[in-house]
């Protein structure tokens, strides 16, 4: 039995399923975890001494690579200083200058503890303004685990095909309304029969849970218009696209305003962050300005801000463009390997971003996404593992490059997907 085994065994005694988040068990592509000792730049080191070539980044926060130094400095000079205070500190101030410099729709942020808590905060918040109840979600788009949300969402849930999930009431579903992503005549049906109950449509930008799929051209673009149309908000949920298809996020990218944007996994620098704002009228109405209630224990915490901080400083100086053409330039290699041995696939990507579907069609929504081989995915999982490279444990993940990744890396990765047996 290897050490990661052994833990494994423990840990399903301990911990329900033996992990603290479903995906990270395993279970789809018929493998056990690896427990992880350290990791460093693009590599990490499982309990049992081995090295693999990391192209999960702990789904998507370390776009530095991990145990980046001078975040990781930063974070241990805030710390020694003391880790918590529940009281300001001019780090949280110096934080939401950055975020809200850096996203092009944000006047005022308000810093939580992790995605989830962003993206079920704005939409209180999008309630608590307009006055209205009802949401729309797309189908196979993930907004963390908050009841509202929990109506046909991609990440954990596709993989495991849980359709939604027993403890949430149907009195809470009945006002998440859901249209297929990318098709914005069932948006406008949607709003034409229930436009003056709308609270807010929310999306991601480009969405990443049920692997990579991308915006069409006009679906955000329509979905401003209708939004605006019908005096409901549009929030962008930015948890991955944000400082990760550009420093801006997918708002600055695509030049499209929404009303709100959540943000979690890069600014946090691998710490437990996640933050929400957007237009100043609208986040006055929060406590204690306004009315609607949000708060939190380690909100803002010292560590997470000094470590998200310095992440942010570095990436406003990183070469986006020079890792978006390596990583298309990576993607045409792939597809390339992947003709040769004549194995259909649809690779979407942008930026630091791929997913690989082993798919005869194209995906641009769930059901496309569904209808890609699964098998052939874990197969391809377990020999890419085995060959020292960690990809995403489920084919409806996004795989991603960092500014860590080396030639060297790239080179390792193509040359082991070359010997994947079909
Ligand atoms: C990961 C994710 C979340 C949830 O963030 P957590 O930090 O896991 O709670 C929300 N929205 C999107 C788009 C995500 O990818």
């Amino acid at each position: 039995m290897t050490s990661s085994e052994k833990l494994f065994a423990q840990a399903k005694e301990l911990i329900p399923g033996g992990v603290n988040s479903p995906v990270r068990a395993c279970l789809s592509v018929g493998a056990d975890p690896l427990f992880i000792e350290s990791a460093s730049g693009s590599h990490i080191k499982t309990v049992d001494g081995t090295e693999l070539l990391d192209f999960i980044m702990s789904w998507g926060p370390m776009l530095l690579g991990y145990a980046q130094p001078d975040v990781n400095k930063a974070a241990c000079d805030a710390a020694a200083k003391g880790s918590s205070f529940g009281a300001p500190c001019a780090l949280e101030v110096e934080m939401a200058r950055a975020v809200v410099d850096a996203v092009p729709s944000m006047d005022m942020v308000r810093m939580v503890s992790s995605g989830t808590e962003a993206t079920m905060s704005a939409l209180r918040l999008a309630r608590g303004y307009t006055g209205r109840s009802k949401v729309v979600k797309f189908v196979g788009n993930y907004h963390g685990h908050s009841d509202s949300f929990l109506a046909s969402a991609g990440s954990g849930l596709a993989t495991l095909s849980i359709p939604g999930t027993p403890g949430v009431p149907e009195e809470t579903v009945k006002h998440t309304l859901l249209a297929p992503y990318n098709d914005l005549a069932a948006v406008r049906e949607l709003f034409a029969k229930h436009g003056d109950e709308i609270a807010a449509v929310i999306v991601e930008p480009c969405a990443g849970n049920m692997g990579l799929v991308l915006p069409a051209e006009g679906f955000l673009e329509g979905l401003r218009a209708v939004t605006t149309e019908y005096g409901a908000l549009l929030i962008f949920d930015e948890v991955i696209t944000g400082f990760r298809v550009a420093f801006g996020g997918a708002g600055s990218r695509f030049g499209i305003e929404p009303d709100l944007t959540t943000l979690g996994k890069i600014i946090g620098g691998g710490y437990p962050v996640g933050a929400y704002g957007g237009k100043r009228e609208v986040m006055d109405h929060i406590a204690p300005v306004g009315p609607v209630y949000q708060a939190g224990t380690l909100s803002g915490n010292p560590v997470a801000m000094a470590a998200g901080l310095k992440t942010l400083e570095l990436l406003s100086k990183a070469d986006y463009a020079g890792l978006e053409k390596r990583t298309a330039q990576l993607v045409d290699e792939l597809r390339a390997i992947f003709a040769e041995k004549s194995i259909p696939v649809c690779i979407n990507t942008i930026a630091s971003i791929f997913t690989l579907f082993f798919s005869e069609q194209p995906v641009t929504n769930f059901a496309s996404s569904q209808q890609a081989d699964c098998e052939r995915y874990s197969s391809f999982y377990r020999q890419m593992r085995a060959a020292g490279i960690n990809l995403a444990p489920s084919g409806f993940e996004c795989s991603f490059t960092s500014f860590a990744h080396t030639e060297e890396d790239y080179d390792k990765f193509l040359s082991a997907v070359r010997k994947v047996q079909f």
